[in-house]
């Protein structure tokens, strides 16, 4: 039986991604438990750079796949990349995080290696040697347990879930695996529109300020912006907002747009649809501003404003400057 943990951690051009960390505390609880090693997997046109940065996480082994056709994710290539590497590396589970690369390259991997996936995962444990693994469903009103049919097997975890890992002792070796990627692929990405500002995902976020249709119009996102900026946060939206034109749907939260964990959400004139919460209610702390004191959000917020967002968000980002400031 196969014990091992291999991470398949994500990295941009300024380094690991936060998630990356959060990947490695998990899996190293999660090899300890299996009784096996943690070895790590990273693609990319080249990868060498972010592959130092996880020995000195305690990772046993580091995997990197450099090929060209890497420097995009496509489910065909990621999937073939981390097959390869998984066939090396024999793991009883691959841990990446439920991000959007993890969405798409991980069903991808666990049909090339004819396993099963559990995907968004909060929490998990070991027994006998059996893995239980917890993942929210019905829109986080329920949380079930799941355990794999065999080995190995794929799961994606929730961000902001899990904590990062910090450094540990040993140093970890690295090493080249070679893959035909170009070969396995059956579409070419022909053109990538990258958004004018890159701001931080609004997945790994630790602040989100979302608006709803209570803000009336687009233009009155400024608002939302301000208390944003002011928190060191990052925008969200809700799927009427969205649909409306008033934002690009890379902000939408909610069962059809993303999944967010933060340690603060601040929902301003949402009403907290069953579909918008199964976004945001796994998140640490909760504020709403609605003027509907019946609104649904309030059943999940832990602090509520009822008010209105045009007096209340302008209120609330000038006390937040001036705390800043003193
Ligand atoms: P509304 O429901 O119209 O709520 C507006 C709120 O603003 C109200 O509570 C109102 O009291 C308040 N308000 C109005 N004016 C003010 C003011 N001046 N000050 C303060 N408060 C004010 N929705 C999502 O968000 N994400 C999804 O991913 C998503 N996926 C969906 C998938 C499916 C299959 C379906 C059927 C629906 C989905 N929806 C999703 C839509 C969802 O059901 C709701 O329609 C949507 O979330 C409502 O958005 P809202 O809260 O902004 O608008």
């Amino acid at each position: 039986m196969p014990t091992g943990v291999l991470a398949f951690v994500e990295y941009d051009a300024s380094g690991l991604r936060k998630s990356a960390f959060e990947i490695v505390f998990a899996g190293r609880e999660l090899a300890e438990k299996l009784g096996g090693p943690l070895s790590a997997v990273v693609v990319g046109e080249d990868p060498s750079g972010a592959a130092p940065a996880l020995t000195g996480l305690g990772v046993a082994k580091v995997h990197t796949v450099a090929d060209a056709a890497l420097a995009r994710m496509t489910a065909d290539g990621f999937g073939t990349a981390l097959a390869a590497v998984a066939a090396e590396a024999d793991p009883a589970v691959v841990l990446m995080a439920a991000s959007m690369t993890g969405k798409d390259a991980g069903p991808a991997l666990a049909a090339r290696l004819s396993c099963g996936i559990i995907s968004d995962v909060v929490g998990f444990d070991v027994a006998d040697g059996k893995l239980a693994a917890v993942r929210p469903v019905y829109g986080g009103k329920v949380r079930a347990t799941v355990e794999p049919a065999g080995w190995p097997v794929v799961m994606t975890l929730r961000p902001n879930v899990f904590p990062p890992a910090e450094g540990a002792d040993g140093s970890g070796e690295v090493g080249a695996v070679t893959v035909d990627v170009a070969g396995a692929l059956r579409a070419v990405i022909k053109e990538v529109r990258e958004p004018e500002e890159r701001k931080v995902d609004l997945t790994e976020a630790d602040i989100v300020v979302a608006g709803g249709r209570g803000m009336k119009d687009a233009e009155n996102f400024h608002l939302v912006e301000a208390l944003a900026d002011a928190l060191g946060g990052v925008v969200g939206a809700s799927r009427a907002v969205v649909d409306a034109g008033w934002r690009p749907h890379a902000e939408q939260v909610g069962q059809t747009g993303k999944t967010v964990s933060p340690k603060l959400y601040v929902a301003c004139g949402i009403s907290g649809a069953i579909q918008h919460l199964a976004g945001m209610s796994s998140s640490k702390c909760i504020v709403a501003v609605n003027k509907d004191p019946e609104a649904p959000i309030f059943k999940v917020a832990d602090y509520g404003v009822v008010g209105d967002v045009m007096e209340v968000l302008p209120v609330l980002t000038e006390k937040i400057q001036t705390a800043k400031s003193s």
